[in-house]
């Protein structure tokens, strides 16, 4: 790759090989191969740990499971922001095997997603950013990077995630709650008796939003359709209205399991999932989604509906917050189709 017209140069890299049951360190940098300072989101890179679906990962040539997290959040705030000089790098270490089952064999890892970034801002406030990220000229960039190397030895790989929630979850009081309708009853882990009626109620919520939702796209694209799915096909709406049949079903065939103290959530989160857990799907649910509405843009049921979009039916965080998910739907409509924010906003427009 050459900085021939790029503006950012990613890198992986990684050591030669490593041992089983170890941490497995890896290296990316960023360099602004521009002549003006760059304002680069770390949302949804390893600059920000892996936190994100970001890379794709394939040991002996077949494709390795990500068991990180699915987070939500809101528009970026002007901490995610890195600003890089031109010519400089940064470069940033984090452990792969927090997120991959990294067992014996050759990995090939790619950096997958795109990087956003606003040129020359300098003077940018957190408003002039926002502003930026609204008009267009926040633009995302396709950066890729990749790395080789072996994974040698016959120790266990160390925990993912997925496997210490797993742990962590079997080890806390489990509450079940009785709940209306053919809705089964959810599980919550902690809470007081307030916030255990809040969940109840956003759980119930939640599956009236997704009934809907599948059967109004079911009956053909309707307006809103269109807003957070983009240019309608027959294949792309026959995706969204499985995805929506297939939550709605989760609702009545599996007891979903919500942890109301906040295991591993950070500030500014409204919730997480962690997918591929053993067992029934999991929400955990962080500080935003207690301030969040009853019902609207970003409420509760819609988190959940979110989330559970993720656990059951596959979607991806290809736009998190809302005027990213109106610009992937018009400029990405197979994307949005298969992105867990477009659901939500979807569902929540129909209330
Ligand atoms: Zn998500």
């Amino acid at each position: 790759m050459t900085a021939n017209g790029r503006t950012l140069i990613a890198r992986l890299r990684a050591r030669r090989e490593y041992r089983t049951g170890k941490p497995i360190v890896l290296r990316f940098s960023l360099t602004n191969a521009s002549a003006r300072e760059l304002a680069v989101l770390r949302r949804g890179t390893p600059l920000e740990g892996l936190i994100t679906e970001c890379l794709a990962v394939t040991r002996d040539g077949r494709p390795v499971r990500y068991e990180g997290i699915h987070v939500q959040r809101g528009e970026p705030e002007a901490s995610e922001y890195l600003y890089i000089a031109p010519g400089q790098q940064i470069d940033v270490a984090f452990n792969i095997a927090d997120s991959y089952r990294m067992s014996a064999g050759r990995y090939r890892i790619r950096f997958n997603a795109p990087i956003e970034a606003i040129v020359g801002s300098s003077s940018s406030t957190p408003s002039t950013l926002r502003a930026d990220r609204r008009s267009g000229r926040a633009r995302r960039r396709e950066v890729g990077a990749g790395a080789s190397f072996d994974v040698v030895g016959s120790g266990r790989a160390l925990l993912t995630k997925a496997q210490k929630f797993a742990e962590v979850m079997a080890a806390a009081a489990a509450i079940p709650v009785a709940a209306p309708g053919a809705v089964l009853p959810p599980v919550l882990n902690g809470g007081d008796a307030s916030r255990r009626t809040v969940v109840q109620n956003a759980h119930v919520a939640a599956a009236d939003l997704c009934d809907r939702a599948a059967q109004v796209v079911a009956s053909g694209a309707q307006p809103p359709y269109e807003d957070w799915f983009g240019q309608a096909t027959l294949s792309r709406v026959q995706r969204v209205a499985s995805t929506f049949q297939h939550v709605s079903a989760e609702f009545r065939s599996k007891t979903i399991n919500y942890d109301l103290i906040g295991y591993g959530c950070a500030s500014g989160w409204w919730a997480y999932t962690i997918r591929n857990t053993p067992g029934a799907p999991n929400i955990h649910l962080c500080d935003e989604f207690w301030k969040a509405p009853e019902e609207g843009l970003r409420s509760k049921p819609g988190t959940i509906v979110h989330e559970l979009t993720h656990a059951v039916a596959g979607t991806e965080d290809f736009a998190e917050d809302i005027p990213s998910a109106r610009a992937l739907a018009s400029a990405h409509p197979d994307q949005a189709t298969k992105c867990a924010a477009s659901h939500q906003y979807f569902a929540e427009s129909l209330s």
